[in-house]
């Protein structure tokens, strides 16, 4: 595992918008920012997840949270464009992003792979990505502080047989990512870099390798040091890296 200790008050008054905050790897980091003080801004498709993570992190007595449902398979700019405003008149400023939400589409041989699965995963894990980032980044310059932060896969930096649309959107998340922090590299307020979180105890996980004892796998709790690294003040140097939470 990622070794890092995150002070109890890293992400005091920060606020930090999580993507897929509803369940698996983006529920456990929205609690774990909120714990560690932010106000944490959940995104999602599912409205009841995502009222059921707010709901936990009222009763913990951590910031209060607030809710953004938007699919962002068919999110445009425009539902982006307005997403902005509304962050923008309530908080003023976005101090980090977590772009976590991600779907696995099918695992088949490219020559069989779905034209219509293939687009479906390119929109959700590449195209809302960049379109989110992009309305977001002039909140983002209002902060003193802001860390992008992308969420890669083993099979986004090599290649796998089967892993189809899954894996090339990966590898255009590692190259979102690093052209990023290469045009923000002289901006000492803000970085950006990829999350592989390796293999993780969640639904996508189960259902990409449904034979495997998911007992074998950390817990999404278990991987967090990384994520707290990299969105708190002590990752500040750190642009333009892809690295592994375990
Ligand atoms: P899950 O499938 O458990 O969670 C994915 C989250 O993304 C869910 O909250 C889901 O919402 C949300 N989401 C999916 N589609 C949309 C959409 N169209 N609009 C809005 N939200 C959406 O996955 P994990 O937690 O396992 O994965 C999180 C990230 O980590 C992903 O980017 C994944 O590729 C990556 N990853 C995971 C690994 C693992 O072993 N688990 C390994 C390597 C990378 P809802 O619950 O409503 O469907």
């Amino acid at each position: 595992m990622y070794e890092y200790q995150a002070p109890e008050s890293l992400l005091q008054d920060k606020i930090i918008l999580v993507t897929g905050a509803g369940s698996g790897i983006g529920r456990a980091a929205a609690l774990s920012y909120a714990a560690h003080g932010a106000t944490v801004i959940l995104l999602g498709r599912t409205e009841e997840k995502l009222d059921a993570v707010y709901d936990e992190i009222e009763a913990a007595g951590y910031p209060q949270a607030a809710i953004i449902t938007l699919n962002l398979e068919t999110a445009g700019e425009t539902d982006f464009d307005n997403l902005a405003a509304t962050l923008e008149q309530e908080f003023g400023r976005i101090d980090g992003i977590l772009h976590n939400a991600g779907i696995l589409g099918t695992r088949t041989p490219i020559e069989s792979y779905d034209p219509i699965i293939w687009q479906q995963v390119m929109q959700v894990n590449v195209n809302s990505t960049f379109m989110l980032t992009q309305a977001l980044l002039s909140l983002t310059n209002d902060s003193e502080d802001a860390s992008i932060i992308f969420t890669t896969s083993g099979v986004g930096r090599t290649g796998k047989a089967f892993w189809g649309a899954y894996a090339v959107s990966k590898f255009a998340t590692e190259g979102l990512m690093q052209v990023l922090a290469d045009e923000l590299e002289h901006n000492p307020n803000i970085r950006v870099n990829a999350i592989n979180p390796g293999a993780t105890r969640t639904d996508m996980r189960a259902n990409a390798y449904p034979a495997e004892n998911p007992e074998n796998n950390p817990t999404p709790e278990e991987i967090m040091p990384l994520y707290l690294f990299l969105m708190g003040r002590d990752s500040r140097s750190v642009n333009g890296q892809s690295l592994n939470a375990q």
